[in-house]
């Protein structure tokens, strides 16, 4: 049963069945690595489009109350289920290079050598560490529950940070 949860989700729900809890992606990793990582899933109602709980048994919107079933895994919005490292593809580094210095590990200017600090001296790209895979599914082309629920987790655990930030 395993091509099962290849067919997208969203096939399913134009198709009427369930499951109706449905997860949107939002964001893609970011090319470099001092940039902001804003990648998030948002668990939603499939019926009416409210915000929900991943895992709700129902929706509280309460014009709609649609009782919530809810899929094990969903194809990967982060690399377009393609299973790739985002930067990788887009800086066309096929040996999953860092693309800062070029695999060396270290620049060269003005007769010094310092540690690149974009991968920290290992020379591979900081997103997959030099795999070629999508950080978020690990390569699977999906996401299980679990792996978003923690997304999830480590998102909000993030915002607490930086509002408590002075
Ligand atoms: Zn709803
Ligand atoms: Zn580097
Ligand atoms: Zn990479
Ligand atoms: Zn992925």
């Amino acid at each position: 049963m395993r091509w099962f949860w290849l067919v997208p989700v969203a096939l399913l729900a134009a198709c009427g069945s369930k499951p109706t809890g449905l997860v949107k992606f939002s964001g893609f990793a970011p090319i470099r690595p001092q940039d902001t990582d804003s990648r998030t899933a948002i668990p939603y109602c499939g019926a009416c489009g409210t915000k929900v709980d991943l895992g709700a048994s129902k929706c509280k919107n309460a014009k709609c109350l649609e009782p919530l079933a809810w899929a094990e895994s969903w194809g990967c919005g982060f690399c377009g289920a393609s299973g790739e490292c985002r930067p990788c593809r887009l800086l066309d580094q096929r040996d999953f290079q860092c693309s800062n210095c070029r695999g060396k590990g270290v620049l060269t200017y003005e007769g010094r050598s310092p540690k690149c600090p974009q991968c920290d001296g290992t020379g591979k790209c900081p997103m997959c560490k030099g795999t070629g895979k999508c950080d978020q599914c690990g390569g699977n082309r999906k996401m299980t529950r679990d792996q978003v629920a923690k997304l999830l987790k480590d998102r909000e655990t993030k915002k607490d940070k930086d509002e408590t930030q002075p």
